[in-house]
């Protein structure tokens, strides 16, 4: 806890030496948006577009689609909305595009990868946002769930420009994909680390499984690692990274994830104000200075345990 806890997010979210850290919401529904806006979101980090396809036997038609992101984008006039494409798969089987019976759905054909077999549900979707986008004034970007490769990153950027969604980018989720970030920030133009999955996948550990729990944090020096070469390679591409994954939220992760080069950071809207609070509260100086504390710790008790020691600010 941070201690003086405001309520809501006041001000755009900055060090205390003046870095602008975009302070941005998780959204699931035009409900969601609104309430983040509500709460001081600067912006949406993350729209999954999930809800708008569960429990239904085939995609919703574009103009469903339109409809529904115009909602969201109204919540959010000149802010900035990541949409990511349909994550369908693993945890979130839908029967139009998942493969039934896969012996391990969270490694098998899930997010960007359905539309390999399924190209008109991507395509439908990207154009119903760019329809949307063109009568909205958000800044609308988006981004593809579950990319592995530079090929999978370039391709998904050429389907998106055709389409006239020229601020296309990646999820990184992957360690592959944390690993080549550079490679795969080529053309893409910004990528925002899912740490949810990255952990999943860095750990080999499911991130349903509660036994798992001790396996499955972000704090894992190992997972810090690869956000770590994540920002190292959009550094290198002259690309934004940002994080998305529910490691933003920790306010005490958070000054770290800065220190180690996220330019942006997306949460559930209710973690907004404490984490604006700390990060208020320390310079660039020392969140680079935290980043490197906690890569240098041996187990992720260890990293958490030497972060919250030299961050006064928590409580
Ligand atoms: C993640 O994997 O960290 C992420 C933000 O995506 P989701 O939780 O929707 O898989
Ligand atoms: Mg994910």
């Amino acid at each position: 806890r941070v201690r003086q806890r405001p309520s809501r997010l006041e001000h755009p979210g900055r060090t205390a030496d003046g870095r602008p850290v975009a302070l941005l919401a998780n959204v699931g529904d035009p409900a969601g948006a609104r309430a983040a806006a509500a709460a001081g979101a600067e912006g949406i980090g993350l729209f999954r577009t999930e809800f708008g396809f569960l429990g239904r036997q085939s995609p919703p038609s574009v103009d469903e689609q339109v409809a529904a992101y115009s909602q969201v984008l109204e919540a959010f006039p000149g802010g900035r909305v990541v949409i990511r494409t349909l994550d369908a798969g693993a945890d979130k089987p839908l029967p139009f595009v998942t493969p039934q019976g896969e012996p391990n759905p969270a490694l098998g054909v899930r997010g960007l990868r359905t539309s390999w077999s399924y190209p008109q549900v991507l395509e439908d979707q990207l154009t119903a946002i760019a329809r949307a986008a063109a009568s909205a004034t958000a800044q609308v970007w988006v981004m593809a769930p579950m990319v592995a490769t530079a090929d999978e990153a370039d391709a998904f950027v050429a389907r998106c420009r055709a389409l006239g969604l020229d601020d296309a980018g990646i999820m990184i989720e992957v360690p592959s994909a944390a690993l080549r970030a550079g490679q795969l920030l080529a053309q893409a133009q910004f990528a925002s680390v899912g740490t949810n999955d990255l952990t999943q996948y860095a750990m080999a550990a499911d991130r349903e499984l509660a036994e798992l729990a001790q396996l499955s944090t972000p704090w894992q020096p190992a997972v810090l690692d690869l956000v770590a070469a994540a920002c190292r390679g959009g550094a290198a591409a002259g690309r934004p990274v940002g994080v998305c994954g529910e490691a933003a939220a920790d306010p005490a992760l958070a000054p770290v994830l800065v220190g180690l080069g996220a330019s942006s950071l997306s949460m559930t809207a209710r973690a907004l104000p404490d984490v604006g609070a700390v990060l208020g509260a320390v310079t660039a100086h020392r969140c680079r200075e935290l980043a490197t504390l906690a890569l240098a710790q041996r187990t992720a008790d260890q990293a958490r345990s030497a972060v919250r020691a030299a961050l006064p600010e928590l409580e």
